[in-house]
């Protein structure tokens, strides 16, 4: 089984990637859409905002109001859009969210600690949470049907209410729990890069015993890709690649090592 997670920023193909799915069934597409969750928070007038740990992790302050925004654009309109293109391709792929079904099982984060102004802070109100557990038997029973499941967050939380959950680690878990052969982090870049802004500075491979060392090369979002791929890697994932989702075949292209390997 094959799990593929296409990012949702600016620079990312989902074409190339829909195109080449259908070969490799059984399968599950994860994906994010922090574009689109941008662009309609903008919209609506309150611009989404981003919180960094003090490690330097970069993470989406999902207050109450951009939760409704994140699940609008994630959920609603980037699923739909995905689960419609497959189902053009005679792909029957069915759209799932983290709540459907109870999929992911989220704790909320009491407080998100962030750097604002040089201070260290504990934000309250964010909503967004850590993934404890994911429903494999949904997921199997749509998978042996036939059915291609395209998972999105947001997540459930113990008492009931949504809560946001990182994509790329979602797909993580979701690799981990269906026991995919392969994991594949498709984004705009072809890997991680030594040189954020130069391609050919790719780092191949991330052997286990290194991770701490690469995980420092990787700012921002990037942080967040490293440490998915090294959890699925960790949790029994044979193949955790984080590669291009640009090109003409950016699936047989990671499965090939194109990208950077993650041990
Ligand atoms: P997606 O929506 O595809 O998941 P993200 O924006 O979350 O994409 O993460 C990819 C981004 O991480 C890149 O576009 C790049 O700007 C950033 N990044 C930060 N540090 C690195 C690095 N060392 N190598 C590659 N990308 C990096």
């Amino acid at each position: 089984m094959l799990v593929v997670k296409l990012g949702g920023a600016l620079g990312n193909e989902a074409e190339p990637v829909l195109r080449a799915l259908p070969a490799h069934r059984p399968c599950l597409l994860v994906h994010g859409g922090s574009a689109e969750a941008d662009r309609l928070s903008e919209a609506l007038g309150r611009p989404a905002r981003f919180l960094a740990s003090p490690t330097g992790v970069v993470s989406r302050y999902t207050d109450a109001e951009h939760l409704d925004h994140v699940t609008m654009a994630i959920a609603g309109r980037a699923n739909t859009a995905l689960v419609a293109r497959l189902q053009r391709s005679g792909v029957p792929a069915v759209g799932l969210s983290g709540v459907d079904g109870g999929l992911v099982r989220a704790r909320r984060k009491e407080a998100v600690r962030a750097v604002l102004d040089g201070r260290t802070v504990h934000v309250r109100d964010d909503l967004s949470g850590a993934i404890e557990s994911v429903n494999a038997a949904l997921l199997g029973t749509l998978v042996d049907a036939g059915y291609v499941p395209v998972v999105s967050p947001p997540a459930l939380a113990a008492d009931g209410a949504v809560v946001n959950v990182d994509a790329d680690r979602l797909a993580a878990r979701v690799a981990v729990a269906v026991h995919a052969d392969a994991l594949l982090l498709l984004t705009n870049v072809p890997g991680l890069l030594r040189r954020v802004d130069e391609p050919s500075s790719l780092v191949a491979e991330v052997p286990s015993a290194r991770f701490e060392e690469f995980l420092s090369l990787a700012q921002g979002r990037m942080k967040k890709k490293l440490l998915a791929a090294h959890e699925a890697a960790a949790g029994g994932v044979p193949r955790a690649v984080i590669g291009a989702s640009q090109g003409p075949d950016p699936i047989g292209a990671a499965l090939g090592g194109a990208g950077t390997v993650v041990a």
